[in-house]
């Protein structure tokens, strides 16, 4: 999308000031790349928080098109959504199933991801009193102290394994704590009390692996794994191989463009002052669109391929840029600047603003339009 728009209105029918395009030839490719890189293991979609902010909507057909048939959501409501989605797909709700949230359970055909002992022996009773077959999964913790049954709980259903055999264990699994950081030892140490809890259980597929666990190595990947960034575009190690295929493009228009002279100041604070004659756009995004306050003074755009740095800090609306290194003329009003794409990725974004891929993207805003694009080659 461009708006080259010679007296720099924005049109009507534009319903903010932005775009986000999500493509979704490029999350399939990611998810098929992924798939082949943990084969023979299962690929699930992890599509929690409306697929990181994507649309789950969209995203999670997609990547039932591309053959994952096991999804994670965080909460029942998230379920319920997707299984209007996907009549067909295993949908597990990793925050598990409380008394209030049973209907919601059976009424959508969702699979808890078992936290506790009690929530075991509620399913169960549930199970016993439905007369259903009602799969579900068992959480255990492995040192993140989070969610799931201890080692002593875990003791406890060992002794008494009764209620796992009132309903299908379809998956026993753990977090891992530390995976984008393959030297960090607590990977191994959780893999191995995982292992030592497992062993204890009735047999049932296994899995460990978020996107970065999935590249730790064969031995991580057990029956099943679970990523969730990687599919979007994030790298399962920030900063080093494999990188994934961008899913996204963000783009944001130029309100205003100022000539300023050395030394003004930009922006709330006056944090920040320019050191030579510069040129400045003021673009229509800011932290309240999910451009982080944290790429003050360190994001950057792209115009024309050209890397244009934040100057002063993020506002809630705005961003100025610093445009001088760009010829004069190639920016005006109106036309739109590159904030995510091909040559800027959510984790160069993230980098800039401190935080991490997950963050930039659950945090992208709903005040600029959404596309999707698929069966167009990539852009
Ligand atoms: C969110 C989540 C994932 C996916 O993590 P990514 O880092 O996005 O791949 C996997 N497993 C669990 C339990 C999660 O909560």
């Amino acid at each position: 999308m461009r708006r080259d728009d010679p007296d720099g209105a924005r049109r009507p029918a534009d319903p903010a000031a932005g775009l986000l395009t999500i493509d979704l030839d490029a999350l399939r490719a990611n998810y098929r790349r992924i798939q082949s890189d943990v084969a023979p293991a299962e690929c699930a979609g992890v599509v929690k928080a409306d697929a990181y902010g994507l649309g789950a909507a969209r995203i999670a057909p997609a990547l039932a098109a591309a053959g994952c048939r096991s999804f994670f959501v965080a909460l029942p409501e998230e379920g319920m959504t997707l299984r209007a989605v996907l009549p067909q797909a295993r949908i597990y709700v990793l925050e598990g199933c409380l008394r209030n949230d049973q209907n919601l359970f059976l009424d959508h055909d969702l699979s808890p991801v078992l936290n506790s002992l009690h929530q075991v022996r509620d399913w169960a009773d549930l199970a016993r009193r439905s007369g259903r077959r009602l799969p579900a999964a068992l959480h255990l913790d492995t040192g993140m102290a989070r969610l799931g049954l201890s080692g002593d709980e875990v003791a406890a259903l060992a002794a008494d394994p009764a209620p796992l055999r009132a309903f299908p264990l379809a998956l026993v699994m753990s977090h891992l704590a530390c995976a984008d950081t393959p030297e960090a030892e607590m990977n191994a140490a959780q893999r191995a009390a995982f292992l030592r809890l497992k062993a204890c259980l009735p047999p049932a597929p296994a899995s460990l692996a978020n996107s970065a666990g999935c590249y730790l190595g064969r031995a991580y990947h057990f029956d099943l794994v679970r990523p969730g960034v990687a599919l979007y575009g994030g790298r399962p190690h920030p900063g080093r191989e494999p990188a994934m295929t961008p899913v996204l493009r963000w783009e944001a228009v130029v309100l205003q463009l100022r000539e300023v002279p050395a030394g003004a100041a930009v922006g709330y604070g006056a944090s920040e002052r320019v050191t030579r004659p510069s040129r400045l756009a003021t673009i229509a995004v800011g932290y309240a669109d999910g451009y982080k306050r944290g790429l003050s003074h360190s994001g950057a755009a792209l115009i024309d391929g050209v890397r244009v740095p934040v100057v002063g800090r993020v506002s809630m609306d705005l961003v100025t840029l610093d445009v001088t290194d760009l010829p004069p003329g190639a920016v005006r009003p109106g036309r739109c600047v590159e904030l995510l794409g091909a040559g800027l990725t959510i984790d160069d974004l993230a980098a800039a603003g401190g935080t991490i891929a997950h963050d930039v993207l659950t945090g992208l805003g709903r005040r600029f339009a959404r596309a999707y694009t698929e069966g167009q080659g990539r852009r």
